[in-house]
């Protein structure tokens, strides 16, 4: 079994004995691209899916990238456009005095323009609603005794969650989460509909099979600085732990700073908000419950900061699922704990 929660946490505890009373059991998920069963918890992977149930579709407007081939003519007259904007602004930053790494820099782009062939391909994103609705993607399938730290709604032991592999209205997924009783799956559904030709790879996880480990992870402290306008103790630990950690965390090295010891990297459920910096990104409930992580998915999974602990990693940290659409690589979906069945779904792009 896998144990990955580095060394460094100890010194953490030391220091904040206090902590331990917050704890909460998050579940890493370790995917490997591979085959899983319908059977097994994966991501990515076949679910167990009920033949007399529709399959979860999305009718809702998406983002569609548009490609316009621009005539020679046209290409040819854009980039002369561009490279003697390219031009002044070498001249004028050459006025300025401006640093030999910029100068170089931009004599670099007036190379590259002046050397560029071919038609310009041009990328657009248009709103639009499909014409036929799109079928959800499986994003992850999970059995209750792979995450004991997960609170499944009464009476069911399997977590399946999709979502729309097309970015919406604000960037982000439709999410959908199915919670059911295992056993009950008795006619299953064959195979999955083929994802739409038109989604993004990076939208749409790949098969991975997991191997399930039980971290513990600590409340996140707003880390921004003290003087920035969004500064708010988050309020989750004792005014003064929130503090005294707020100063601890300022006089650490990167690499073992606060947040990358309280929380695990890469692809889990459960454990404490994926976030640590904005107060923006603790999202309540409209019942007014603070909502919990339900899946939180990461660009990589950090080897380097949470290797494995008990012999050589053959893994690949290189987003193992495939998926790598936000920015900084951060994609969470969260859920609230009253009723997972009912209370909508939310999520945090970064
Ligand atoms: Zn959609
Ligand atoms: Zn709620």
């Amino acid at each position: 079994m896998i144990v990955t929660t580095p060394p460094a946490r100890a010194l953490l505890l030391r220091d904040f004995p206090e902590l331990a009373v917050h704890g909460r059991t998050a579940t890493r998920l370790h995917p490997r691209p591979g085959t899983p069963d319908i059977c097994d918890s994966s991501v990515g992977g076949p679910l167990l899916w009920p033949a007399s149930e529709p399959w979860p579709v999305c009718g809702e407007e998406h983002y569609v990238e548009k490609r316009t081939v621009l005539s020679a003519e046209e290409s040819a007259a854009r980039r002369a456009d561009s490279l003697a904007s390219a031009e002044a602004q070498l001249r004028r930053r050459e006025q300025d005095g401006a640093p030999p790494q910029t100068l170089e820099f931009l004599r670099a782009d007036i190379k590259r323009l002046g050397s560029a062939t071919g038609p310009i391909v041009e990328r657009t994103h248009l709103l639009e609603r499909p014409p036929a609705p799109i079928p959800l993607v499986p994003v992850l399938q999970l059995h209750r005794g792979d995450a004991p730290g997960l609170e499944f709604p009464e009476g069911t032991d399997l977590l399946q969650l999709l979502w729309c592999p097309h970015p919406h209205t604000d960037m982000c997924h439709e999410e959908q989460a199915f919670w059911r009783n295992a056993a009950s799956v008795t006619d299953v559904r064959p195979t999955a509909p083929a994802p739409d030709p038109a989604a993004a790879a990076r939208r749409v996880p790949r098969p991975c099979t997991v191997e399930p480990e039980q971290v513990t992870e600590y409340p996140p402290i707003c880390l921004l600085d003290r003087d920035a306008d969004h500064f708010e103790p988050f309020g989750l630990l004792p005014a003064e732990t929130e503090d005294r950690l707020y100063r601890w965390d300022r006089e650490q090295p990167e690499d073992d700073d606060y947040f990358q010891l309280a929380t695990a990297p890469g692809w889990k459920v459960g454990g404490w908000d994926p976030s640590a910096a904005e107060p923006d990104h603790l999202r309540t409930c409209s019942c007014g419950t603070l909502m919990r992580p339900l899946l939180s998915t990461y660009r990589w999974e950090n080897l380097a900061g949470w290797p494995s602990q008990n012999g050589p990693d053959s893994r690949d940290d290189e987003g193992p699922t495939g998926v790598d659409f936000a920015r900084n690589g951060s994609y969470a979906i969260l859920y609230c704990p009253v009723d997972p069945r009912t209370h909508g779904l939310e999520h945090i792009i970064d």
